[in-house]
């Protein structure tokens, strides 16, 4: 297999969200998309005590594009105004089309809440297609269990979207999109392949990663991979998870602001203004 190089080493960078701290490595000053990926948010670990919820976001909108949540420890609650509530524990995956709207909480679930302990997860957008910005809002709660596992004992590879080794994620894209959650004991090994049109990239959540033979890289680090061949692979020299993203470009314009992510300025000012209209229907806590 020729490997694939790297074109950017992007640390997580920390920034403010309400009141703590995530890490950012897209986007960031250098690279500014991932084509269709648009962002990707670490959060935690955080060791939580009762009552203190580091992840006490608001109700708020989002249209044109999917976010997506890894829920890697802990636990965590989704609520919109579709009328959608799920609870999530560690290895779940909850996937949002916001499409033409949607208002919506994640917090800590009440009873991880109750008994404290580590939470972490990482927060990823999507975008979505033209055709597809307005489609009707859905939401894909994922659970641990219905996530096939690919690889040997020392590398597991969890297929979340798209094929990989005669197994199918899922999740159901707008997009050809192929996403894996990789756990690799140390000396673990893998090889994945990469449709030829596709951006791809590697978040590593915890541990250090040998690269196609090459350069080791640590955690909290995003490498963009350039299309110059048909895989990557990873060897484990810890015990180590990553994050594996690969997508068909959208190759269309983007206009984003805050928590809409469109073609046109237009557009977003369609969007806060269906916001204020309720077009995004009605969040209400109970
Ligand atoms: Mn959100």
């Amino acid at each position: 297999m020729k490997y694939r190089s790297v074109a950017a080493i992007l640390p997580g960078e920390p920034i403010e969200m309400g009141s703590t701290i995530v890490k950012q490595p897209l986007p960031t000053v250098r690279v500014e998309r991932i084509d269709p990926f648009l962002l990707l948010h670490h959060f935690g670990p955080y060791e939580v005590t009762p009552p203190f919820d580091p992840l006490d976001v608001g109700p708020h909108p989002h249209r044109g594009f999917e976010p997506v949540t890894f829920l890697y420890q802990g636990g965590l609650r989704h609520k919109d105004s579709r009328g959608n509530e799920g609870t999530l524990k560690g290895g779940d995956v909850q996937w949002m089309t916001a499409g033409r709207g949607i208002i919506h909480s994640e917090r800590a679930s009440r009873d991880f809440l109750e008994q404290g302990g580590t939470l972490e997860g990482i927060q990823l957008w999507i975008n979505l297609p033209q055709k597809d910005k307005m489609a009707q809002p859905a939401y894909q709660n994922i659970k641990a269990e219905d996530i096939p596992v690919a690889g040997s004992e020392r590398s597991k590879v969890r297929v979340v979207a798209g094929n990989y080794q005669g197994l199918k994620g899922p999740v159901r894209t707008h997009t050809e999109l192929l996403v894996l959650q990789i756990s690799m004991s140390e000396g673990g090994f893998v090889q994945l392949p990469v449709p030829e049109t596709h951006n791809a990239m590697v978040y590593i959540v915890n541990g250090t990663v040998q690269l196609n033979d090459n350069w080791s890289y640590e955690k909290e680090h995003l490498l963009q991979f350039r299309q110059d061949g048909e895989g990557i692979a990873l060897r484990a020299e810890t015990n180590s998870e990553i994050l594996f993203l690969s997508g068909a470009p959208i190759n269309e314009p983007v206009a984003q602001w805050g928590p809409y992510v469109m073609n046109t300025q237009t557009e977003i000012m369609e969007a806060m203004r269906d916001y204020q209209m309720g077009k995004m229907g009605f969040y209400t806590e109970y």
